[in-house]
């Protein structure tokens, strides 16, 4: 599902270069739900930024779905960033003047849905996480723990084949991260997408199939976990 090949991420301010991947040579298999470890500034928010699209890498190959994406336009990168593609961060970025439904819906009608299917899809969506009393309260009426399950409705609504999660129990208390780490892992075994989740705790790594860690710029260890 994810080929990278010799991947390396320079970034320049002013005279200044940091060179923070050195050569990541990864495959992710589909289906695959896989942690990124590693300790702070070791470069994993940058990696999964590069795979996810939402940055170039200085050089090196990443082919998702058999499609090696330094040869897609802007507008295919937009596409396959919509359609293949979930994403969930830590501070949930969820957009504060819409209600949870309507948060769910925005990258529904980006993708070109009727308003009414988005709607539809949301809520069914919502019901997933188990907010479906929720879909009409804004982000400021639901707790850090019903704010990310927001977020991963969203990220799964339009049934996305890859999903991106970077350090999504961060913000969380031991016992909502809990229930966010027991939602991914049904969803993945319910819907099988490919799961590629950043954290630093262990314990968390311990939902996923495989830990890669990260040091110096490059994979220093690559473990599947038996299950
Ligand atoms: P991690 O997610 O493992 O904590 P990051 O990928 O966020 O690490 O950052 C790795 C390194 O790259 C850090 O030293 C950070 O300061 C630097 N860095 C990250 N983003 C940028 C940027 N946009 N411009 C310059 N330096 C950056």
């Amino acid at each position: 599902m994810i080929n990278i090949q010799q991947l390396y991420k320079t970034y320049r301010t002013g005279n200044i270069e940091t060179k923070v991947l050195r050569g990541i040579d990864l495959h992710i298999a589909d289906g695959e739900f896989i942690a990124i470890m590693g300790r702070s500034g070791a470069g994993k928010s940058t990696l999964l930024y590069q795979i996810s699209l939402l940055d170039e890498p200085t050089s090196g190959t990443i082919t998702i779905d058999n499609k090696e994406t330094s040869t897609l336009s802007n507008q295919d990168r937009i596409d396959m960033r919509l359609t293949t593609m979930g994403y969930i961060f830590q501070d949930y970025a969820l957009i504060p003047e819409l209600t949870a439904v309507e948060n769910v819906m925005l990258p529904l009608i980006m993708q070109g849905q009727t308003k009414q299917a988005a709607y539809e899809k949301s809520v069914e969506s919502l019901s997933e996480v188990g907010l479906k009393d929720k879909v009409d309260n804004l982000p400021s009426q639901l707790s850090g723990g019903e704010q990310q399950r927001v977020s991963v409705s969203r990220a799964i609504a339009h049934h996305p084949k890859i999903l991106f999660a970077d350090e999504p129990t961060a913000n969380l208390d031991a016992e909502s991260a809990k229930t966010v780490l027991d939602l991914l892992s049904q969803l993945h075994k319910e819907r099988g997408q490919t799961t590629v989740m950043i954290t630093h705790e262990e314990e968390y790594a311990k939902y996923t199939e495989r830990i890669v860690r990260l040091s110096e710029g490059i994979i220093s260890e690559d473990e599947r976990l038996k299950k």
